[in-house]
This record gives structure tokens, sequence and C-alpha cells, in this order.
């Protein structure tokens, strides 16, 4: 059973004054500024549960009723627009915490059911070694902090180094993916959070939430910072 947890959440911390990496002002507010918050390509309300895409009347779409994902649910704070994307593209290269905090801590406010566990999409280990951190774990990790959530690390592994799906035709991405993900922990009737930076597709999630399935989690929540939308 699912209860709302996060009544009374409170994240902002006392931040030192500092330029707002989106417009130059000066202020507390953190690494962005409260008036570039309020501009921010916020997903609206009205999507599809299982996929996080627009939907009408926050009905399941038609692509989920036809081909439903290995997860649950989908939770997403921003559409990957501007500035978000350049945000996110930010954390993949610098690792920036104090970025990645004030990212994580958006999604966290969004959050409403408690999981049992969150994973973070795991990078491949020769990808691990050439960016030296994983974005998505670095958000695992200020998310299970903010809202007492334990994390398991080192339980999910990228077995194969893939090409990365954007460069892939759409229909070659779910084949492509198959099998990428092992899983060591065993999950029986648990419900489990994955945290990654930004859902396309939903394929490598999806991957990866079928591993945990086939490990005995009853439920996958996808979170992520950012959701793809069609054009
Ligand atoms: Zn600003
Ligand atoms: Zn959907």
């Amino acid at each position: 059973m699912s209860k709302k947890f996060n009544s009374g959440l409170n994240i902002k911390h006392l931040m030192p004054e500092q330029p707002c990496v989106l417009c130059g002002a000066f202020s507390n507010d953190g690494v962005w500024c409260r008036s570039c918050d309020a501009d921010l390509p916020r997903l609206g309300n009205a999507h599809c549960p299982v996929c996080g895409l627009p939907s009408h009347n926050s009905e399941i779409c038609g692509q989920c009723l036809k081909y439903t994902p290995s997860f649950d649910a989908t939770l997403s704070t921003f559409a990957y627009a501007f500035p978000i994307d350049k945000l996110v593209q930010a954390i993949k290269f610098s690792g920036r915490l104090a970025l990645v905090n004030q990212l994580a801590d958006a999604l966290a406010l969004c959050i409403v059911n408690r999981p049992d566990f969150i994973v973070s999409m795991p990078l491949h280990p020769i990808r691990l070694r050439e960016r030296g951190f994983n974005q998505s774990q670095l958000l695992a990790q200020r998310l299970a902090k903010t809202l007492g959530v334990s994390l398991l690390t080192d339980v999910c592994k990228r077995t194969r180094n893939t090409t990365p799906q954007s460069s892939l035709p759409w229909q070659e991405r779910g084949k492509h993916m198959r099998g990428a993900f092992t899983c060591s922990a065993d999950l029986t009737g648990k419900h489990i959070a994955i945290v990654d930076d930004v859902m396309t597709t939903g394929t490598t999630i999806g991957e990866l939430a079928h591993t945990l399935r086939i490990k005995g989690a009853l439920k996958v929540s996808a979170w992520v910072l950012a959701r793809t939308l069609p054009h």
C-alpha cells in the first residue's frame, strides 16, 4: 500500500549567495534562481501514469495499452527541453554536486509513493571509467537521503556496453537492449524506483525494470528528471 509521505518535506537549505547558472543574477536560491525556476519546462498534470507522456485526462496512453512496459509508473519533473537539457548535460559532464542536488530536490518534491528501494541506472564499467562518475547514481544518492529510502548500490550491473539509443532506429532499440542488465538481489514483493536522468523512449528503463521483475519486484517505478516529448 502506498501512502503520501513527503508532506512537510523541507529540503530548502540555507544557500550561500551565488550567481544563477541560467541568468547570472545573484541570489540565495541555489544554483538557479527562483524566477528562472518558475520558467523551467515542467510537465503538466495530464500525462499517462505509465510512461509519463502527455495524455488526455491523465489516462493510460494508446502506446502503453498496446505494448505495456515492464515498469508500472513514470514520474518526471521536467520536459527534456531548454534549459533543462543544458542542465542535464552539465551534470553528465561535470557531476557538479550542487547542481545534481538541486535537480534531485526538484524531483523529490514530485514523489508521493514511497518505494522499498531505489536503484540508479547503471553505467557500463567502461563508460564509468571514461566519465569517472555515474550521474544517475549521484541523483539517486540525493533522493535516497532526502526521502529516507534505501539505495541499493552495486546490485544492478550493466553487462553490455551498448551504443547510445539515440543513434538507433526506434524499432531496433528494444532488441538492442535485451539482456543488457543483471541484478544480484532478491526483490520478491518489493516496490523499486529506478532513477535516471532522462527517459527518451523508455526502452532502457524498461529493460532494467524487466530484469528487476525477474528478481521478483512487484512494482517498478521510473523516476526521471526529464522526459523527452514527441515532436
Ligand atoms: Zn536565474
Ligand atoms: Zn503511456
